[in-house]
């Protein structure tokens, strides 16, 4: 497959992909520049006002094209992807291609009902008058996007955005421009109007320049590191903005879970895209009386794994980015260093390519950089635990918290513990699968970031509410209103009829203002 770089002029600066299956490289690409970006988020604030006032419905017939050319170019654009990152092509049709319709679908029957105008219940303390809530974009919204899910991570927030009326600037990763200019191809084939859709290729300098534009919103996807930058940036104007952020994942293993189900899950989640999720399993707790017999489970699930490029049906490809292999490198040493058993694995793999064997850690403990930061490679940390208790106490116990699963055969137990884990997603007895649930909101807390999008959450993340209160004018005055003269004894009985629960005389000290501000009570006239 060839690639098509950017052509290039000499006073611009441009950065080179090479692949992470054999160091071939791939392209050439240009920075956007500063001006680039002002540029870009010029026209999509130009083409804001028109994108706002289409129906729904206009806005999706444009969803509609999205869909239908997923559908078509699905293959081709998995071997892009595949190629971009070196996952296998069966996690870049699932993880990445097939949840965009998936979404659309679900967008397209809900956000008729998340977006409408909503009429509110009467309040008694406000007869005659009627409220609602409704909900307007917030404008310009760019995006920035990481390189483990290039394409999802960037399409679901950029069709969340687009769908409530918003205009879109996207700076995908430098790591995965293939990816980027598969996204710009998409929204052109899907004819988006001019602007209404920008996509910049760039690095961490277009990044910033994205966030000091004149956008109204950054919704940024990466690391804690570039999180605060980007909030920092975005806490000048003040603009909102959305982090989603690293994890360390807890997996709870307890006395009573099917064991098989479990181990094979752990692998999955552990390995998938070659560890590089902010939802993989990081940390592993399995209860003491089970340990034994799980973790040999887990050790055959491991071994049993074909890591390879994305064309020779592997299950696990190289490191997308080779500065994490680095990463997982000094994490393995030093959890080897610490007393830790190194159970299988433990290294890169000779020859071409940003290989890292599959790696299984025994006897981890917190003070291990394998416990305490996140790893981002094919690395499965296993900690021992006397029970589920330890296991919860230790998984809340960390600065990262996204999502997380509890493995157990009591669901009742297991739902108990889901809702004590401290993430903004847990399972039971499932894992990351959730993620791809459209109805599901999905973000994180504590340094996993704040904000949510898919579900309603997701549409609601790019809009601003709106509360309208309207009354009826059947009365010349309301009770609160001028003058004040001689009100205060009223207001006062009212007050304490309110507060006290005595609904018969609140409301009678309501109807006396309302006669006493009529009358101008209390000012001679
Ligand atoms: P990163 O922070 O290095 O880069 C993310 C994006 O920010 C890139 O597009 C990059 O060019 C841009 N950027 C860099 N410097 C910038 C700056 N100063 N201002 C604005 N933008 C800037 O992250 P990454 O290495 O691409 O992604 C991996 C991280 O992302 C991991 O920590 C992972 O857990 C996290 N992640 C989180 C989620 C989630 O949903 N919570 C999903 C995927 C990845």
């Amino acid at each position: 497959m060839t690639v098509q770089a950017t052509v290039t002029d000499d006073s611009r600066e441009t950065f080179d992909k090479f692949s992470p299956v054999d160091g071939r490289k791939l392209g050439t690409y240009e920075i956007s520049t500063a001006s680039d970006v002002e540029a870009a988020v010029a026209r999509a604030r130009e083409a804001a006002p028109r994108w706002r006032d289409l129906s729904l419905d206009q806005r999706f017939s444009y969803f509609d094209r999205i869909r239908e050319i997923i559908r078509r170019e699905g293959e081709r654009y998995a071997q892009q992807i595949s190629e971009d990152t070196g996952k296998p092509l069966v996690d870049s049709l699932m993880t990445e291609l097939m949840s965009i319709p998936l979404f659309i679908d679900y967008y397209e029957k809900e956000a008729p009902k998340a977006l409408k105008r909503r009429r509110l219940m009467p309040q008694l303390l406000f007869p005659g008058k009627t409220s609602y809530i409704e909900y307007f974009p917030k404008g310009v919204v760019g995006i920035i996007s990481p390189w483990n899910f290039p394409f999802q991570l960037a399409v679901i927030p950029m069709i969340s955005a687009l769908i409530g009326g918003n205009t879109v600037v996207l700076k995908p990763s430098e790591v995965t421009p293939i990816t980027g200019e598969l996204i710009r191809e998409l929204f052109e084939e899907a004819s988006f109007p001019k602007g209404v859709v920008e996509v910049l290729q760039g690095d961490g300098s277009t990044g910033a320049a994205l966030t000091g534009s004149d956008v109204d919103m950054i919704f940024f996807t990466g690391s804690v590191a570039t999180g605060r930058k980007v909030m920092a940036a975005a806490a000048e104007k003040p603009i909102p903005v959305e982090l989603e952020l690293g994890g360390k994942d807890a997996m709870i293993v307890c006395e009573d879970a099917h064991l098989e189900r479990a181990a094979r899950a752990a692998v999955w989640g552990g390995f998938l895209n070659c560890g590089q999720m902010c939802v993989s399993v990081e940390r592993l707790f399995v209860v003491e009386s089970i340990y034994d017999e799980f973790v040999e489970l887990v050790r055959e699930e491991v071994a049993r794994l074909r890591v390879g490029a994305p064309d020779e049906g592997s299950d696990m490809g190289p490191l997308t980015f080779s500065g994490q292999l680095g990463v997982v490198a000094r994490h393995v040493e030093d959890a080897r260093e610490k007393g830790a058993t190194i159970a299988a694995g433990g290294k890169s793999k000779e020859g071409p390519g940003q290989f890292f064997e599959p790696t299984l850690v025994l006897d981890v403990t917190t003070d291990m950089e394998i416990y305490r930061e996140e790893t981002f490679g094919p690395v499965l940390p296993v900690i021992k635990v006397a029970d589920d208790e330890e296991a919860i106490r230790m998984a809340n116990d960390h600065k990262y918290g996204l999502t997380g699963s509890v493995w157990t055969g009591d669901k009742k137990r297991g739902i108990e513990l889901a809702s004590r884990m401290e993430s903004g997603q847990t399972s039971v007895n499932d894992l990351v699968t959730s993620v791809g649930n459209p109805a599901l909101p999905f973000g994180g807390v504590k340094q996993s970031g704040f904000g949510r999008y898919h579900g309603h959450e997701g549409l609601y993340s790019f809009m601003h509410q709106k509360a309208i209160m309207v009354s009826g004018d059947f009365m010349s005055v309301e009770p609160f209103w001028f003058p004040y003269a001689a009100k205060y004894p009223t207001v006062f009985r009212t007050f304490k009829g309110l507060l006290g629960g005595n609904m018969v005389t609140a409301l009678k000290g309501f109807w006396d203002m309302i006669q006493m501000t009529r009358n101008r009570a209390g000012t001679g006239e």
